[in-house]
């Protein structure tokens, strides 16, 4: 293997601790969500960072969940992260974990660190506890029961297992430091008592680990040797390295490196804050199109290639930052104008018959499949004499600048033919209802023999071919580009109301026929879409992923 030239600071530690023989020189990293949400674009950085590091160095990756907390945590949230980590492309192979696999080691481990005088029950209430612990600058005040022996530790801490107590009523915690200058480093608590079943393991247990100490010995007890994380672990380090210094029965050491976590413009990416849109009906559900979710994303259009890609521009650094969301915009529409297959769909059709253009005649004209990759070739579109274009490519009255088709006006329609514009038809209202047009048969393919211009081609559908659809719009969620930015202000008063659009009386190029969900196209001139996971072949429906271009706020 060609030596590793380091592209950040991750890679850069683990270039040094394999030239130091550090771990048998393994690299081996987890990702370790907890199930209580559906993750999202953020736990994607995280995902392709542990997987993708690890792969860079020949290593692997364990998927491990971690669920300490019986109160939040259900099997649909497993489920579904495990179907997005799949989706994107990453996969764990044999080793797959959950936290609550080491509930009895763990209860070992702690029953050892009351014998040796580290750990003790405090039957002090949460509110005194926190009081007690100081603050930066002030040490804190130590337990009652700090130097309780280890004898009565135990007996009560088995009692704790037993349900004897209540919840609320006692605590397990470290016994450390109670002047450090780090407040993690002050007793932290080791357990809690919640009368609570546990999505796995049932009514085994009504005492659980925090976090802080399950989190450490779980890679400890799986042989991470790089346990990635975001900043705001940075001070729990010492505490996870005190525990593990602890455990230890070797040389070998997981390593806790941080990197700041992954924020974007105009949406909110805390599980708490998604969960409340899902649960208060602002969006239909986890993976509705507008929502940052891995599987919102998928059902809007988004490829894994995209966000693997957005992943890897974003980089790795140490200070907190925010992201554009035009950034993850770009990089779906790169790879899909790569990928996509061309169509054309009118979204709100206008009708123009060509009157002299023969009945009867079942015409084709060739396109284009993508202009970027001709090794997806061409397709027959058909034509007929009577056609629709988008409404707004019509102006009776054109300003200046209007080059669209206009009465007496000459366009091509794409792939087709120059038409000119000789007739609106009104109802009695004055809304136009349709167009009379001639089409010049001399510029078949779109093209005029004797040179003649036109400023500008439109996409159209024949009107006896084409399969009707509904075409969904979505624009930001949040019409704020911090919506959790405002001190005075809950971020849902910021809710777009228009971040969703129908469009319900849409035609599309038979082409589609038989299509099936997230497949990805790119309409002309529209932008790119894909099939809503509810659509079927009686009722098509497609979402917009992303405009062609980058019009700024207007998505
Ligand atoms: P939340 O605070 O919204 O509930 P979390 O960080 O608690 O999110 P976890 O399920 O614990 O969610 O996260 C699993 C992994 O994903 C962790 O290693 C965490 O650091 C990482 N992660 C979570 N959010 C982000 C983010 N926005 N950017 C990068 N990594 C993230
Ligand atoms: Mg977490």
């Amino acid at each position: 293997m060609d030596p590793i030239v380091p592209k950040n600071f991750i890679q850069q530690q683990i270039v040094e601790d394999l030239a130091a023989g550090k771990n048998d020189r393994k690299v081996h990293t987890r990702f370790p969500p907890e199930p209580n949400g559906y993750l999202h674009i953020g736990h994607a950085k995280s995902i392709c960072l542990n997987f993708g590091t690890a792969k860079l160095f020949g290593g692997i990756t364990n998927l491990r969940f971690d669920d300490t907390n019986p109160a939040k945590e259900e099997t649909e949230y497993v489920d579904s992260i495990m179907e997005d980590v799949k989706w994107l492309g990453f996969d764990w192979d044999d080793r797959l974990y959950y936290a609550s696999d080491y509930f009895d080691k763990l209860y070992d481990f702690a029953v050892e660190l009351i014998k040796r005088g580290k750990a003790y029950v405090d039957f002090q209430s949460q509110e005194v506890i926190s009081e007690q612990r100081g603050t930066p600058t002030r040490p804190g005040i130590e337990s009652p029961t700090r130097n309780s022996s280890p004898e009565t530790n135990l007996r009560i801490f088995e009692d704790m297992k037993a349900g004897k107590y209540n919840e609320g009523e006692c605590v397990l915690r470290a016994k450390i430091d109670m002047s450090s200058p780090n407040m993690h480093m002050r007793d932290p608590l080791m357990y809690r008592i919640l009368k609570q079943p546990h999505h796995r393991t049932g009514d085994k247990w009504c005492i659980y680990p925090m976090y802080d100490y399950a989190h450490g010995q779980s890679d400890y007890w799986e042989g991470i040797t790089h346990s990635i994380c975001t900043l705001e672990f940075e001070v729990h380090r010492p505490l996870y390295n005190w525990f593990v210094e602890e455990l230890k029965d070797s040389d070998y050491r997981p390593r806790q490196i941080e990197f700041s976590r992954l924020n974007i413009t105009s949406t909110v990416m805390s599980k708490r804050k998604l969960l409340q849109l899902v649960k208060e009906g602002y969006v239909k559900d986890w993976d509705d199109p507008r929502m940052p979710t891995i599987c919102g994303l998928r059902r809007r259009g988004y490829t894994p290639e995209s966000i693997r890609n957005f992943a890897d521009m974003v980089g790795i650094t140490k200070v907190d930052g925010v992201t554009d969301v035009a950034l993850l915009e770009y990089c779906i529409r790169e790879d899909l104008n790569r990928r996509a297959q061309r169509v054309m769909c009118v979204t709100d059709p206008l009708k123009i018959v060509l009157t002299n253009y023969p009945e009867g005649v079942a015409e084709e004209v060739d396109a284009v499949n993508n202009p970027e990759d001709e090794s997806m070739g061409k397709r027959k579109v058909p034509f007929s004499k009577v056609i629709y274009i988008e409404r707004e490519d019509f102006m009776e009255e054109p300003s200046s600048k209007f080059y669209r088709l206009a009465p007496g006006k000459e366009v091509r329609l794409r792939y087709a033919y120059y038409i000119r514009c000789n007739e609106v038809i009104k109802d009695p209202n004055g809304n136009i209802t349709e167009l009379h047009c001639t089409y010049d048969p001399e510029t078949k393919g779109g093209n005029a023999p004797d040179g003649r211009k036109v400023k500008a081609t439109l996409h159209w559908v024949a009107a006896e071919s084409a399969l009707s659809c509904e075409v969904r719009l979505y624009d930001r969620l949040f019409t704020d580009p911090d919506p959790d930015g405002h001190k005075d202000k809950d971020f849902l008063e910021f809710l777009n109301p228009e971040s969703l659009k129908v469009l319900s009386n849409c035609y599309i190029e038979p082409f589609v026929n038989g299509t099936t969900p997230l497949t990805n196209y790119q309409f002309e001139r529209l932008g790119y879409f894909s099939v809503d996971t509810d659509s079927t072949s009686e009722k098509l429906v497609f979402n917009r992923t992303v405009s062609l271009k980058d019009n700024s706020k207007k998505s």
